[in-house]
């Protein structure tokens, strides 16, 4: 499955102006909408907005978009109800996890279309430098702002920054979170770790009447600033970063909404009849192809589920498969990683799986191979060195590789620890939408169990399902999506 270059695709799409239609049938603005205030968590004490504030602060870092952004929206409500201009603050680091300049290329274009886009708006944008818990705390009291309200992303660094930011705020400004990434709230859904998907996915289905709600617009923000802001220089930003220069951008995607919502609607028009039956075929392009954009919180996946509902009556099952995946699926692995400190180390599995990956320890693995060999495709197994170039060079492996490839990981390192700290630095380094709770629990699931049951016991994996070549040239052409991609046969 090769995909389309962005230059072969349409150059518009009629959804966007739909999009903008919807959203103002929905109500005029966020003032005239019954915004439900269970989607935001209050993180401080006080609540109200600090008296004679010059402004709110959005603090934007898991979703990058204005439309179809409940966090967003809230901090617009928020303004609004105080009379202040509101600015929407996102603090670029020199380096986040195994980001490279993959990910910063694409996230800093997605931020320049949040800027002019506010722009039009009459919202300010500010590319801030530096750990978020210290700078956006100094753009409060510099420019002294009333209240923060950021999204939500479970991940350590993100929600250390988060409580820090909360312990540093003076008194009197209040910090709230809105969950803009899922459709409901990640702790609404539930207040402990889920065991799986059968176990969460009530939880999420029967709360959906109330939280898959159409979005009113962001509208012209009424306020203006007087105050005097440092110009956003873009030049700068790639300049200060301290990451790994040598993965390149990919060329299929474009970054930012327009280019979500182009690639939504190429899944609409060619894929989603498919998605059913072919998804799990490497060779079919049958699936969405949306999780850049949606890792990046560039489009959101209830503004993708609203449309994609539109076509249950043509295509039922698969429009019900897509929902699985891109809502509980999705969902369940930011469960995983808000309520497991552990999410990305063995120790974070359950005891079954520890107790069967210790007992399996020292049994004899046929192959291994160090961090080189895998990073370089250099393996005996030519379907793995296909799914590893696919990834290197495409920057995304096909969903079901993706499983067989971390399991191969298991079988040919010397423990799982180091199967699971490499597959996880091969996926963030060079995938797309990697760095996220969904490639934390697809790396946890494969090598560690999570999610999954015990499965007949063999060696290595213990009782940790197994996945071998064979059963993949039942399911498609092994031989064909090798020659697509070249990899090759060595021998050690
Ligand atoms: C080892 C391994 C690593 C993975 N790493 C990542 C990663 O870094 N980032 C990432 O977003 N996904 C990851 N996944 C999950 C899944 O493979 C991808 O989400 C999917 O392949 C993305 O392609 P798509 O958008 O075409 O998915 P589609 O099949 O079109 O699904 C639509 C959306 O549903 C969600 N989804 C689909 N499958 C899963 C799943 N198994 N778990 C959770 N959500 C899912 C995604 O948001 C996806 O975009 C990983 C899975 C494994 C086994």
């Amino acid at each position: 499955m090769e995909k389309e270059s962005s230059s072969k695709k349409i150059k518009s799409s009629n959804l966007i102006n739909q999009f903008i239609m919807e959203r103002t049938n929905a109500a005029d603005s966020i003032m005239h909408f019954r915004f439900d205030k269970k989607r935001v968590r209050i993180l401080t004490s006080i609540e109200e907005v600090a008296e004679k504030c010059k402004g709110i602060v959005y603090w934007m870092f898991r979703d990058v978009r204005v439309q179809d952004n409940w966090a967003f929206l809230f901090a617009q409500k928020v303004a609004n109800k105080n009379s202040v201009p509101l600015h929407v603050c996102f603090c670029i680091l020199p380096t986040f996890l195994n980001s490279t300049m993959r990910h910063y290329k694409f996230l800093l274009k997605g931020l320049m279309e949040v800027d002019a886009e506010c722009k039009q708006l009459n919202i300010n944008f500010h590319l801030l430098h530096g750990e978020p818990n210290q700078a956006i705390l100094d753009f409060v009291q510099k420019y002294k702002m009333g209240a923060v309200i950021t999204d939500f992303f479970p991940l350590r660094l993100p929600l250390f920054w988060l409580n820090d930011l909360k312990k540093k705020l003076p008194d009197n400004i209040p910090l709230c979170q809105v969950d803009a990434h899922n459709i409901v709230p990640c702790w609404i859904t539930s207040e402990k770790l889920e065991y799986s998907a059968r176990t969460i996915r009530n939880k999420i289905n029967s709360r959906l009447e109330d939280y898959l709600t159409q979005f009113p617009p962001v509208t012209k923000h009424s306020f203006l600033t007087n105050q005097k802001f440092k110009k956003n220089d873009w030049e700068n930003a790639l300049r200060k970063l301290d990451i790994e220069e040598s993965v390149k951008e990919v060329p299929w995607t474009i970054p930012g909404y327009n280019g979500g919502i182009l690639e939504l609607q190429s899944f609409l028009d060619n894929r989603l009849a498919h998605f059913h039956t072919m998804r799990n075929n490497p060779l079919s392009n049958a699936t969405s192809n949306l999780s850049p954009w949606f890792h990046f919180g560039m489009i959101s996946v209830q503004r993708c589920i609203l449309e994609v509902l539109k076509y249950k009556q043509m295509y039922k099952e698969s429009v019900e498969t897509f929902m699985e995946e891109a809502i509980v699926r999705r969902e369940l692995s930011d469960n995983f990683c808000f309520n497991n400190e552990k999410y990305d180390a063995v120790e974070g599995a359950n005891q079954w799986a520890i107790d069967t990956l210790n007992q399996h320890r020292s049994d004899k693995r046929e192959y291994i191979y160090n961090l080189n060999e895998l990073e370089h495709s250099l393996t005996h197994d030519d379907l793995w060195n296909s799914s590893q170039i696919q990834l290197v060079q495409e920057g995304k492996m096909h969903g079901f590789l993706r499983m067989y490839w971390a399991k191969k990981i298991l079988e040919w390192t010397h423990d799982p620890e180091e199967a699971l700290k490499w597959a996880i630095y091969l996926n963030d380094k060079y995938s797309i939408d990697g760095c996220d709770p969904n490639g934390y629990v697809g790396c946890m699931w494969s090598i560690c169990g999570i999610h999954d049951q015990g499965w007949k016991e063999r060696n290595v994996f213990g009782k940790i399902r197994y996945m071998n070549y064979k059963g993949c040239e039942r399911k498609f052409d092994v031989k064909e999506f090798v020659k697509m991609w070249g990899g090759k046969v060595y021998n050690k």
